[in-house]
């Protein structure tokens, strides 16, 4: 899955500290970061130190915010921003450099030759967003200050705290003796088999969202929800839950109206091979149809 990046050490561990030169600086542009392509190559991307960035004349002059991010293994991330309305300007300039640096999108980094680079990437911007859509509080809307003791945004008018948005989810694969229910989606990009995914909503544990977003989705019943795996996605900022469950009842699947445009049972040798490593749902599809018991 895209966490695990063995035999590299992530660590979040919340530092107030200031960048060193050999640092990675992670400079942002809206959502977007600035980084090396060798090759032009967007899978082979890495990411610049501040000592590369500073070199770069477009950017020395600009003022910049460096704020700590995280560590994997000895190597130490800062995201880097600048003011807003130089953002533009910046980025156009950058690009004139020539097809060394790249502003990377999000998506890429679900790509990179380096799955360890891909993971620092998205986690960074998700951090990153959350900076991005807490400049201000939203009570009285004076400017949010870092805080100097853990990852949080603060405003000093109302003292009111803003920790990194992290939304909690679901996946839930539906089983029935030897078949497993896979969907697709309707309206999306991703044209894979899925399994069944929500976000919590207020007031519910993560087994009552599983059998919500079972009966919203498909219209069925499920008992002996078990406990599988989790995984960050920073992609969607959430944090995902996996679980299987047991069908209870009828199996007629009926489809809400928009969301999915198919929900299938597969039996264990029926099931379509899926290839994107990265994600928990993929794993858990591979793990079922591997003839593992879910249920143990
Ligand atoms: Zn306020």
């Amino acid at each position: 899955m895209i966490q695990d990046i063995e035999p590299r050490k992530f660590d979040i561990t919340f530092k107030d500290m200031k960048p060193k030169n050999t640092d990675y600086a992670l400079l942002f542009c809206e959502e977007f970061v600035l980084m090396k392509q060798p090759d032009g190559q967007e899978r082979a991307a890495e990411f610049l130190t501040f000592n590369e960035l500073n070199a770069l004349e477009e950017v020395r002059e600009v003022k910049k915010r460096s704020t700590y991010l995280f560590s994997i293994d000895d190597n130490k991330y800062f995201s880097v921003n600048i003011p807003k309305e130089k953002e533009m300007d910046c980025r156009k300039k950058v690009i004139r450099e020539g097809k060394v640096l790249a502003w990377i999108s999000q998506n890429a980094f679900r790509a990179l030759k380096e799955k360890w680079l891909g993971f620092a990437g998205i986690t960074a911007v998700q951090i990153n967003r959350w900076f991005l859509n807490h400049r201000y509080c939203g009570r009285c809307g004076k400017p949010l200050i870092y805080s100097k003791t853990e990852r949080s945004l603060i405003c000093e008018n109302c003292h009111i705290t803003e920790y990194p948005k992290i939304s909690p989810a679901i996946i839930v694969g539906i089983v029935d003796g030897d078949k497993l229910l896979l969907t697709r989606y309707a309206d999306r990009p991703y044209k894979r088999y899925a399994l069944i995914a929500g976000f919590s909503e207020v007031g519910e544990a993560l087994e009552d969202t599983v059998k919500r977003e079972v009966m919203e989705e498909v219209g069925l019943k499920v008992k002996d929800i078990t406990y599988y795996k989790s995984q960050p996605w920073s992609f969607s900022d959430s944090l995902l839950a996996g679980f299987f469950a047991r069908l209870d009842g009828d199996n007629t699947v009926t489809l809400a109206d928009g969301e999915l445009a198919e929900g299938t049972w597969f039996s264990r040798e029926q099931i379509p091979v899926n290839q994107e490593e990265i994600a928990l749902t993929a794993e858990m599809i591979r793990y079922f149809a591997d003839g593992n018991d879910v249920f143990k």
